[in-house]
């Protein structure tokens, strides 16, 4: 093609892909105004694949995943005052009063890239949360569309928790039997070497959280079965509850959750 006649056809692609840009936000200025947001939860006892199931739906649907417990453990680490009233009860297993996690939720909802709507991971956790929830999002209009309820056997929990190594900037989780990271060596007795517990995409050191020992699990998991299982009576009565075998490997429930969030699964 001669030179004249390429540039005339990168100028027409240039202002194909502007117009088409310009389309995209149009509609997401649109969607902002006038549709409520999609407003997910991921329920399910510790352990469960929460936090590892969030970061695809993160990924596929480009809201962000709002997990209490990492914000808790960021405010902790900081010594913030919020860590400090938190820290005790989250060492122990135990849950941290309603007041400061309805707090920090009601504030961080309000955010920008909360605009198109946000993924709930560890919050509500009590009847009390989730009836503060239901009215905080009364005020504009809005309630929970999706809970994805994620089934896992006791006995695989323990496994789960008792082999799981964090990556602190991303909240990423592996395993050492289930997902172990890339660089994992074992020693003599098949025990992970500490120096290559390392995160897959930065490198940075993975660590064990403080509450994923077999003790503190007894009382999340109690607290979990009293106070937190009774929500899903309260949600269920709005036909929003989709339950997803957590039980099964990674992949699998994956594929559960997509199906679950596909227009094809709702009743309507
Ligand atoms: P998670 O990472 O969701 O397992 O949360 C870790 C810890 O943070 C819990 O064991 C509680 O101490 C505290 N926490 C997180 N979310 C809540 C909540 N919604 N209500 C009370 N405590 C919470």
């Amino acid at each position: 093609m001669a030179a004249a006649a390429l540039a005339m056809s990168y100028k027409q692609e240039q202002r194909e892909h502007y117009d088409t840009k310009a389309e995209l936000k149009r509609l997401k200025d649109k969607y902002d105004y006038f549709w409520p947001r999609k407003i997910m939860m991921l329920f399910g006892a510790p352990g469960a694949g929460k936090g590892t199931q969030g970061p695809n739906i993160t990924k596929t649907l480009g809201l962000p995943q709002l997990s209490t417990g990492d914000m808790l453990r960021e405010a902790v680490s900081h010594g913030t005052p919020l860590g400090i009233k938190a820290q005790e009860a989250m060492a122990s297993g135990s849950l941290v009063t309603d007041d400061l996690v309805i707090g920090i939720i009601s504030d961080r909802i309000q955010e920008p890239d909360c605009g198109a709507g946000f993924i709930l991971d560890g919050f509500p956790r009590t009847i009390a949360q989730a009836e503060a929830l239901d009215e905080l999002l009364i005020q504009t209009g809005e309630r929970v569309n999706l809970i994805l309820a994620f089934e896992v056997p006791e006995d695989v929990l323990e496994e789960r928790i008792c082999g799981r190594w964090m990556h602190k900037g991303s909240g990423r989780s592996y395993h050492v039997k289930f997902n172990p990271p890339k660089a994992m060596k074992l020693d003599a007795k098949q025990v992970p070497i500490t120096g290559t517990m390392n995160d897959d995409e930065t490198g940075e050191a993975l660590y064990q959280r403080a509450d994923d020992t077999k003790s503190a699990l007894v009382k999340r998991l109690s607290d979990y079965n009293n106070l937190t299982t009774p929500l899903l009576d309260h949600y269920d009565k709005a036909h929003i509850v989709k339950r997803i075998n957590g039980g099964l490997p990674i992949k699998q429930v994956t594929s559960q959750v997509m199906l679950a969030m596909s227009k094809k699964h709702m009743k309507h």
